[in-house]
């Protein structure tokens, strides 16, 4: 416990995951990682609707995936940004309540651990995020009653704890596979330096996907449709899959479902694995390929090569990253817990601790953001870069256009985010007009994009002719974040009721008594649900004693069947 009255207001840093999130605060001169109501500093990204109503985070969310999956949602961080609703039985919510849901849960973690109230965090988010993502996750800490002091990209989070851990490195690649993302960064330390060279990656790629993509080659192989197998089964068959890959390294693996009254088997070997994932893996090149480019560094001018993410684990993903660079990365820390200590560093920098205080880091733009333009009376819809991607950031950067007729009153600004020529192939981002005041003659207009270190855009036009400026934040998005969308959500979560944090512990024993009796047969079954029995009767006794006697018990005796 930190004395509340003597120590400053405490900053978080969160790492917001698609599969796991995590919580640290920077203590004693280091980063330090905080448990939940369970212990664990990992918390699942999922949230579930329990029966009675209320709102359940984390493992017991997780245990729940399988039996209740139309009550359940993770890896819901794929969809930020998106008009995406998703169902918790009859309710919906938008991937960035169920984030703030997290949020929420990690806040609550933070301040029982910490004793005092906490309200500042800074949170990391994938490199290649775009604009519209950025504000996405934004909203989500300020619906879970955090302010963001400062978006930080997950490598460069992680680059900041390995550069306190290991000062001997210089140019470095960081490879981060997460559940749902995939970013490269080159960096370069000159401590107390730390510049980012080149960002790149694919937002939709990680972890999640390998576990998808052996799902559908067991139902293929089953000659099964998904369509064709309950809601339930298929959840228990994903979360069955899930815990083969994660058991791929210790060699071949073997699982039985029973689908539609019938026991049905498959196994999973390392060479079956890698014919399944060729395309996935072949996916991973291009952005490595292009930050290399980018930063322009080949493989062998790289002092260190570092793994982070859980989907790293994968041998198959180390084997391709040793083939790719002729050497064997380094993973001295632990992938899954690296960004949040770098988070929190990052918490500690803005904080001015003394012990981190000259740690200075630079980063860049991921991606190019520009405008659509014309090229002629016939050709329109150019893309016309104003700021072009790995720019070092902040970065205010200016360009000038051109009326495309003496007449014209009015001047539309289509912002987009992208590398391809033409805007359709890119990504849309907002737009807004500028009215022009006709004077016989063609008018000049400059038009400056201000980037800011959260990866925020700010716009600014000014005519030449007149000197009249217009600004225009980024901030209404495309998908319709209005103020009155930003309320509803306000009042939903405000609605809802959160299962009791110190009542945690029982209730996640209990969901995963459930899947695990509905992932067993015969005699396994049986004795689960004696001890499901034996559970509600230590509940409905009330005694703490007993209650938590028998919890370490069948905790323990779940984690030996591997449940
Ligand atoms: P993260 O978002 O960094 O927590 O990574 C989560 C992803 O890592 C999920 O897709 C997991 O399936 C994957 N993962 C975690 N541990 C392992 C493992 N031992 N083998 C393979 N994949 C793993």
């Amino acid at each position: 416990m930190q004395d509340a009255r003597t120590s400053p207001a405490p900053l978080l840093g969160i790492d917001l995951g698609t599969t796991n999130s995590l919580v640290a605060v920077w203590r004693d001169g280091q980063a330090q990682l905080i448990p939940n109501a369970l212990g664990d500093v990992l918390t699942p990204s999922v949230v579930s609707l329990d029966d009675d109503g209320s709102i359940l985070v984390g493992a017991p969310a997780r245990a729940r995936l399988t039996t209740h999956p139309e009550r359940t949602v993770g890896a819901f961080k794929r969809f930020m940004g998106s008009d995406k609703k998703l169902e918790l039985g009859e309710q919906s919510f938008s991937p960035e309540e169920l984030s703030a849901l997290v949020l929420g849960a990690l806040k609550a973690d933070a301040e029982a651990f910490l004793g005092c109230p906490v309200s500042e965090a800074v949170i990391s988010v994938p490199a290649y995020f775009s604009d519209e993502q950025r504000k996405r996750t934004s909203f989500a800490a300020e619906l879970a009653g955090l302010n963001v002091q400062r978006l930080i990209n997950e490598p460069t989070a992680a680059a900041m704890a390995y550069g306190l851990h290991e000062k001997k490195f210089e140019r470095t690649l960081i490879f981060d596979l997460g559940g749902g993302t995939f970013d490269v960064t080159v960096l370069e330390y000159a401590l107390p330096l730390i510049e980012v060279h080149a960002s790149t990656g694919d937002n939709f790629l990680g972890g999640e996907d390998f576990t998808a993509a052996l799902l559908q080659a067991c139902l293929q192989d089953w000659q099964l449709k998904p369509s064709a197998v309950a809601p339930q089964t298929l959840a228990s068959l994903a979360d069955a899959i899930e815990q083969l890959k994660c058991k791929l390294s210790e060699g071949e693996q073997h699982l039985s479902c029973e689908v539609a009254g019938e026991t049905r088997q498959w196994s999973l070997d390392e060479a079956r694995a890698l014919k399944i994932w060729a395309g996935l893996l072949a996916r991973i090149r291009a952005p490595i390929e292009q930050a290399l480019r980018d930063a322009r560094v080949s493989p062998k001018d790289l002092d260190s090569l570092v793994l982070v993410g859980g989907a790293t684990r994968m041998p198959a993903v180390q084997q391709m990253v040793a083939t790719l660079f002729g050497r064997l990365p380094y993973r001295h820390l632990d992938p899954d817990t690296i960004v949040a200590l770098g988070a929190a560093t990052q918490a500690a920098c803005k904080a001015r601790d003394e012990a981190i205080e000259e740690l200075i880091l630079t980063d860049v733009c991921p991606y190019t953001l520009g405008i659509s333009a014309a090229r002629s009376e016939e050709v329109s819809g150019v893309f016309a870069p104003i700021i072009e991607r790995n720019t070092v950031i902040p970065t205010s950067r200016v360009k000038r256009f051109s009326s495309t007729h003496a007449e014209q009153k009015m001047i539309r600004i289509e912002v987009y985010q992208g590398e391809r020529p033409w805007v359709r192939d890119n990504i849309f981002i907002d737009a807004f007009d500028i009215e022009l005041t006709p004077n016989g003659s063609i008018q000049s207009l400059d038009v400056r994009f201000s980037y800011d270190i959260n990866g925020l855009l700010e716009v600014d036009v000014t005519l030449l002719d007149t000197g009249k400026q217009h600004s225009h934040s980024i901030d209404r998005s495309p998908t319709g974040l209005d103020q009155q969308a930003r309320q509803a959500s306000h009042a939903r979560l405000a609605g809802l009721k959160i299962h009791p944090r110190d009542a945690l512990p029982n209730r996640t024993l209990l969901a995963r008594l459930e899947r695990a009796w509905m992932q067993s047969l015969g005699d396994d079954r049986e004795r689960i649900g004696s001890w499901l029995d034996d559970f509600s009767s230590a509940l409905a006794s009330q005694q703490p004693e007993q209650i938590s006697r028998q919890r370490q018990r069948l905790s323990e005796a779940l984690e030996q069947l591997r449940f």
